[in-house]
């Protein structure tokens, strides 16, 4: 049976390297959906050499957050920009004090979220992923060396353009990124889930995932938003 609701508001929430921008791929190929990515948005801006992107570029290599300031304003602004109904986020909120803003600013306008989808991928597997992981910064897409390389090596399979290593992709500062996500993200598990908002998903692999997010976004929103034709 499909909620009252059928228009997606989701938001992706889940450890660095579960798997969000995979899935986040996948949902805009499948669905009728805009996606906005937080990291992504970030790298855009450093690659650009924005403000935003020159004072980021500092706090991400060395596996720090961004403040909340600068991120709520980010965000709030690329919401804004969207002209599909259905959206999701990935990467924003991951802080209580971003959680509040957004709620606060969407109830504004009369549109909450409503669903959190969290990604639980066990830790042994997403730092060898996050090894392995290289990206094309203008697009956010992501490639793994041993379970989705890219077509031709280094390049990205739709402009050919190079692909990317992130700064904060080494061992070191994935362990500041894991204990960061503990610390200031993990909260918004039980921030969500109070609200009755939050479904998780278990796997080792996004494609072990992938099935269980259509399958519940299918009951809960409905075929409308389905791109039959679309899927990879
Ligand atoms: P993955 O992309 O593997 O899921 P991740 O969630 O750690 O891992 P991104 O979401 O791409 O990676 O974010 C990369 C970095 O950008 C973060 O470590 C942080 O420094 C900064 N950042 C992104 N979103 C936020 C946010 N909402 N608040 C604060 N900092 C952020
Ligand atoms: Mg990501």
């Amino acid at each position: 049976p499909t909620m009252g609701n059928m228009v997606m508001r989701i938001l992706l929430l889940g450890s660095p390297g579960s798997g969000k921008g995979t899935q986040s791929s996948r949902l805009q190929k499948n669905f009728n959906v805009a996606a906005i990515s937080s990291g992504d948005l970030l790298r855009r801006n450093i690659a650009n050499g924005t403000e935003i992107g020159k004072f980021a570029a500092k706090e991400i290599e060395r596996g720090a957050y961004v403040s909340d300031n600068i991120m709520i304003e980010l965000i709030t602004n690329e919401l804004r920009t969207i002209k599909r109904k259905n959206w999701l986020l990935d990467g924003f909120p991951r802080t209580i004090n971003q959680a509040i803003a957004l709620d606060d600013n969407l109830s504004l306008t009369g549109q909450p979220l409503n669903l959190v989808i969290n990604l639980q991928v066990p830790e042994e597997v997403i730092l060898q992923r996050i090894m392995d992981r290289w990206v094309h910064v203008p697009s956010g897409r992501v490639y793994n060396l041993s379970y989705n390389p890219p077509k031709r090596p280094g390049l990205d399979d739709v402009t050919g353009e190079k692909l990317s290593k992130r700064t904060d992709d080494n061992a070191e500062i994935f362990k500041i990124r894991l204990q960061k996500h503990r610390e200031l993200t993990e909260p918004l598990l039980e921030y969500y889930s109070k609200r009755n908002m939050l479904v998780t998903f278990t796997g080792s692999t996004s494609d072990e995932i992938y099935p269980k997010i259509e399958g519940e976004l299918l009951r809960r929103f409905g075929v409308e938003n389905f791109n039959q034709g679309g899927r990879p």
